[in-house]
C-alpha cells in the first residue's frame, strides 16, 4: 500500500493482472476490472485487502480487453457504478467479440453507466476526494486512458514502452507518455508488473 495527500492505493490483482484500489478514506475507485466469470475471486481478493466493496463508487477500464474489463457488469450488479470515458463508449460491445463461453462473460449494459468527458474527469473525481484526472492514452488500444493522480501516480493499464511497439504505433504510443509526463506523471501503475518510475523520454 502507498499513501500520500490521504489518497491510499491498494492492488485487488489476480491472474498477473493489476486492479487497483484508489481510495480517498472510505471513498474509492477500482481501476481495472477483473476476468470475465470471475467475481468470486474479486470479492475474495477486496475482502484480503479490507477493501469493502460496497465503498466503491465507481469502477473504471483503463480499455475493454478481457483482462481488464471483463467482470464489470458483474462488478455492476454487486452495486459498482461503471465510469465509461467518452473514447471508450464504442469499445464496449466489441468485448464480446473476444470472450468465449466458457469465459461466462456478462454483457456490459450500455444505459445505467456514468459516461463523462476527459474535461469532465477532475471534477468527477473531486466528488470523491481524490484529486487527479483521466486522460486519453492510445497506443495499445484506442480506447486506452489513463487515471493520473496530482501526486504523479499515474494508472496506464497496458500502455506499452514505446521501444516495444513498431514503428506506427509507437508514435501514438510515445505520444500518450508524453501527455503524461506533461500533466506530472511520475510514477507508473501498469495492468500487470511491478510500480516503476516513469522512463525518461
Ligand atoms: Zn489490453
Amino acid at each position: 500500500m502507498s499513501q500520500s495527500a490521504g489518497v491510499t492505493i491498494v492492488n485487488v490483482g489476480y491472474r498477473s493482472t493489476n486492479y487497483w484500489v484508489v481510495s480517498a478514506g472510505a471513498s474509492r475507485l477500482l481501476v481495472d476490472l477483473g476476468f470475465p466469470g470471475t467475481m468470486g475471486m474479486m470479492r475474495a481478493s477486496l475482502r484480503r485487502m479490507s477493501v469493502p466493496i460496497e465503498e466503491i463508487r465507481y469502477g473504471l477500464a483503463t480499455h475493454y480487453h478481457i483482462d481488464h474489463a471483463g467482470a464489470a457488469q458483474e462488478l455492476k450488479l454487486a452495486g459498482v457504478q461503471l465510469l465509461v470515458m467518452e473514447s471508450q463508449v464504442t469499445a464496449i460491445p466489441l468485448m464480446k467479440t473476444w470472450t468465449k463461453p466458457r469465459d461466462h462473460y456478462l454483457d456490459i449494459t450500455r444505459h445505467d453507466n456514468t459516461t463523462v468527458s476527459f474535461a469532465e474527469s477532475r471534477a468527477l473525481l473531486g466528488q470523491l476526494g481524490i484529486p487527479g484526472e483521466i486522460l486519453p492514452t492510445p497506443g495499445h488500444s484506442d480506447d486506452s486512458v489513463s487515471l493520473l493522480l496530482d501526486d504523479g501516480s499515474a494508472f496506464t493499464g497496458d500502455l506499452t514502452h514505446p521501444a516495444l511497439v513498431g514503428e506506427d504505433a509507437a508514435r501514438v504510443v510515445s505520444e500518450s507518455w508524453r501527455l503524461l509526463r506533461d500533466h506530472g506523471a511520475s510514477r507508473v501503475y501498469p495492468g500487470h508488473g511491478p510500480v516503476r518510475p516513469i522512463h525518461a523520454e
